[in-house]
């Protein structure tokens, strides 16, 4: 590495730990106030967009959890992040609409997918995830609006879908995850998440996961109830254009 190079790790390393500590600020002050012991929220670093450097240098950080949202930048990243440090225990969460070709390739960098939406994606993702040692963790997507073109799953279609998804051998149902949608209040998308997840932990267990809330909307998804929180911008900066 340059000398310029060192000088830019370092300052960006710097300046990665402080966006860091803010977000594990924002966290814990949420938790606070929702009286909930912040354990009980992950955090899930989406470096989409980002350099791998970034992901590694957040992970040495302390960061556990990190999140792409396309296959294709994905599984480069993710093939370099561990080839450079085999030794950094990661999760990769996939947050981005995945299509059914895409599920072989997506579950050898995946650890939970958590964008499933349809019977068709959680069988495609079954076949692909068949005879690993462990079951696939898949969150199902819930389409808070109703809307088909933002993906997601409608939320009267979730119980059916969640009973699917808990008939694949090779897939297990974490849990659900949302988007709130655009321009709607926070309390609102949230309220209406969380009133969703309440019949499905009931029926099935494992599906203790509730992945809601960004940068901009973290504190309002920790005080429905949310466990893991999705943050891109607050922890990289503005968001940078794909480059490949
Ligand atoms: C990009 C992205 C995020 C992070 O969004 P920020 O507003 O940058 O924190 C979270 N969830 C999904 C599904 C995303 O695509």
């Amino acid at each position: 590495m340059t000398h310029a190079g060192a000088e830019n790790s370092t300052a960006r390393r710097e300046e990665l730990a402080a966006n860091l500590a803010e977000v594990r600020a924002r966290i814990e002050r949420a938790c606070a106030a929702a009286d909930r012991d912040p354990a009980g929220v992950t955090l899930v670093a989406v470096s989409k967009t980002w350099p791998v450097d970034d992901a590694v240098l957040l992970a040495e950080l302390g960061v556990t959890h990190l999140a792409e949202n396309r296959d294709q930048e994905a599984s480069t990243k993710v093939g370099k992040f561990r080839e450079m440090r085999p030794d950094l225990r990661v999760r990769w969460h996939m947050v981005g609409s995945l299509q059914r070709n895409k599920a072989k390739s997506a579950v050898r960098w995946a650890d939970i997918v958590e964008t499933v939406d349809s019977d068709r994606l959680a069988q495609a993702l079954a076949k692909a995830a068949a005879g690993r040692p462990e079951p696939l963790d898949v969150l199902i997507q819930v389409s808070l609006d109703g809307d088909p073109a933002r993906g997601g799953c409608p939320v009267d279609d979730l119980g059916r879908l969640a009973d699917t998804i808990a008939e694949q051998r090779d897939l297990r149902l974490a849990g659900l995850m949302a988007v709130a949608p655009l321009g709607w209040e926070p309390t609102r998308a949230f309220d209406l998440l969380a009133g969703a997840a309440g019949p499905i932990r009931s029926a099935h267990r494992t599906a203790v996961t509730l992945s809601a809330g960004m940068s901009g909307d973290l504190e309002h998804a920790i005080a429905h109830g949310s466990t893991s929180v999705r943050v891109g911008t607050a922890l990289f900066g503005g968001r940078r254009l794909a480059s490949d």
